[in-house]
């Protein structure tokens, strides 16, 4: 019997995350677990009893907590401790985790938390994942269409598509930006006035390079980057058009499809089709 296949889902207690979780069974109907994983444990075990509840008599699947949250190095480590343990490997990772500040507040500590957790955090996440990645896995960004590239000045934006990028150098383009809205050179300097977009921007350049990265590709595995369209969520509020199961479709299409063959490894999807960045 093959093994079962294991899904780890970032962010999970609520929102687009918790529609990734209730959706992937249906879309993966064969044996799997499938580990929803949430900051705050509280919050993360009343999500899963209840989805657990909602995904009724489907036996194929089990459904875990696992306690995450991807601003901590040390809870990071908890969590693949944890794997550990467990199953010892995963095959698909949603990274789905974020958070945008309310409001248009803008500031540096705005930059610095948001990027702190939207793309250090799925970074740290995602490396920290990786060596129990079995072949073939998957990783799936959510990312956003406020990430675009466009949203930053020409010089920038080849910085961002350079085939030569590192995370190193992605990095140090964030916190260039952080540098320059602290000091009000942001505009001058290409940026753009959004530290969501811009922390998007950044977790879409990484799924790039990621798609480069040796370990990426001895083990085959495919990474992409996606926008779930604008949905109705605690984020995003209630005059989004789409709901949040909508807006799980696309990462679960990328996270679930039998067949990758045809779709750039490290590209950028939208409306569960690829789409320019
Ligand atoms: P929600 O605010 O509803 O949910 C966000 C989820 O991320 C929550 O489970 C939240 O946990 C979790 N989270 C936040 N910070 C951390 C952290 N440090 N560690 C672990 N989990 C964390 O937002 P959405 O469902 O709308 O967003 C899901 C993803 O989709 C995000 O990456 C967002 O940027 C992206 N997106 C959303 C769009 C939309 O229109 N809704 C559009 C484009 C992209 P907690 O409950 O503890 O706060």
């Amino acid at each position: 019997m093959a093994a079962k296949r294991i899904f780890v889902v970032t962010g999970a207690n609520k929102g687009i995350g918790k529609e990734i979780v209730l959706a992937l069974p249906k879309a993966f109907p064969q044996p799997a677990v499938i580990y929803a994983a949430a900051r705050d444990k509280s919050r993360g075990d009343a999500a899963v009893a209840e989805m657990k509840q909602a995904l009724g008599a489907n036996r194929a699947v089990e459904l875990e907590f696992l306690a995450l949250d991807i601003s901590s190095e040390q809870s990071i480590r908890e969590a693949v401790a944890a794997i550990k343990a467990g199953p010892g490997h995963i095959d698909v990772l949603i990274n789905n985790a974020g958070i945008a500040s309310k409001g248009d507040a803008f500031d540096a500590d705005i930059a610095r938390s948001t990027i702190a957790t939207n793309y250090y955090g799925t970074k740290h996440a995602t490396l920290a994942f990786l060596p129990l990645m079995r072949q073939g896995g998957r990783i799936v960004n959510v990312s956003s269409m406020a990430g675009k590239l466009n949203i930053v000045q020409a010089p920038l934006q080849a910085q961002f598509t350079d085939p030569e990028l590192t995370l190193e150098k992605l990095d140090s383009l964030m916190e260039s930006f952080i540098t320059a809205v602290a000091d009000g050179t942001y505009k001058e300097k290409g940026w753009p006035r959004t530290t969501y977009g811009t922390s998007k921007l950044g977790v879409t350049a990484m799924t790039r390079v990621l798609a480069r990265q040796a370990a990426v590709r001895e083990k085959g595995i495919f990474v992409a980057a996606c926008c779930p369209g604008w949905c109705k969520t605690d984020m995003a509020g209630d005059r989004a058009p789409k709901s949040a199961a909508d807006g799980a479709k696309t990462p679960v299409l990328l996270a679930t499809a039998s067949s990758v063959a045809g779709w750039e490894n490290g590209g950028y999807f939208t409306e569960e089709k690829p789409a320019k960045w």
